[in-house]
């Protein structure tokens, strides 16, 4: 685990190469289709490679997802702009995100959205993400350790609820904190286990399941890991 020392080192080393290769980064992402500006340029001022091991930053900025520790990976640019671009359609003010990770999710939605919950069960990972946000001078997240099946009951409703680990059924809990005109958005496992990124629109009572694009990512688990 890095100190929050280590960070501040590295981060006082962001040099003109990071900034010219975030750049391309999103250059590439526009070209595949990211149109929202405000997306493109909040990947490509953000240092993604402080939410990477020491060991991988050199590759933070390639078009992959990436190992994190535990078994989880960082999502690769393409499919952070692109739930980014999905929850900031909806113009929110209050997000829920279930899966912290590295936090680079995290810190990317936080600057574009007044207000942000985010949680995740492995507490190594909770921890290492807490610490970056707040070198990062991030104050509008509050981060937990739970078991984001269970939601945030205490914040609710949410104009947002986005998962970036894949689900195999709808968590009905989380529905439930959706704002009645609230969305959903995550990724969704179908009966052959084929993951596709979903859109779910609460209409009061009613629920409108849209299914977007085949997608990868590690599966939502329940418990927590201290
Ligand atoms: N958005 C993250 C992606 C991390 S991968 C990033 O930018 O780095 C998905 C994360 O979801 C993992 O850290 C995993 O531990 C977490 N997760 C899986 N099931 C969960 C659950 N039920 N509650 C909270 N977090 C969960």
């Amino acid at each position: 685990m890095h100190s929050p020392e280590g960070l501040a080192e590295r981060l006082r080393g962001v040099g003109m190469t990071s900034q010219r290769t975030r750049n391309r980064m999103a250059e590439r992402l526009a070209k595949q289709g990211i149109a929202d500006p405000r997306v493109l340029e909040t990947l490509a001022r953000e240092p993604r490679h402080l939410f990477l091991d020491e060991a991988l930053a050199h590759r933070a900025y390639e078009d992959t997802s990436l190992p994190i520790g535990h078994g989880q990976t960082l999502s690769q640019p393409w499919i952070v702009a692109r739930m980014t671009e999905l929850v900031l359609r909806e113009t929110p003010r209050r997000v829920l995100e279930i899966g912290t990770g590295s936090g680079y999710q995290t810190l990317i939605l936080a600057r574009l959205i007044p207000e942000l919950w985010s949680v995740e069960r492995i507490n190594a990972l909770h921890h290492r993400a807490a610490a970056r946000l707040r070198l990062l001078e991030v104050r509008n997240v509050h981060l937990r350790l739970s078991d984001g099946g269970h939601g945030w009951q205490d914040a609710a409703p949410f104009d947002v609820i986005l998962l970036t680990a894949c689900a195999g059924e709808l968590p009905e809990p989380l529905l439930a904190q959706l704002d009645e005109e609230g969305v959903m958005i995550l990724p969704l496992a179908d009966a052959k286990g084929a993951q596709w990124l979903t859109r779910v629109r609460r209409r009061g009572e009613a629920f409108e399941v849209q299914r977007l694009e085949k997608v990868r990512f590690v599966p939502l688990l329940q418990g927590v890991i201290r």
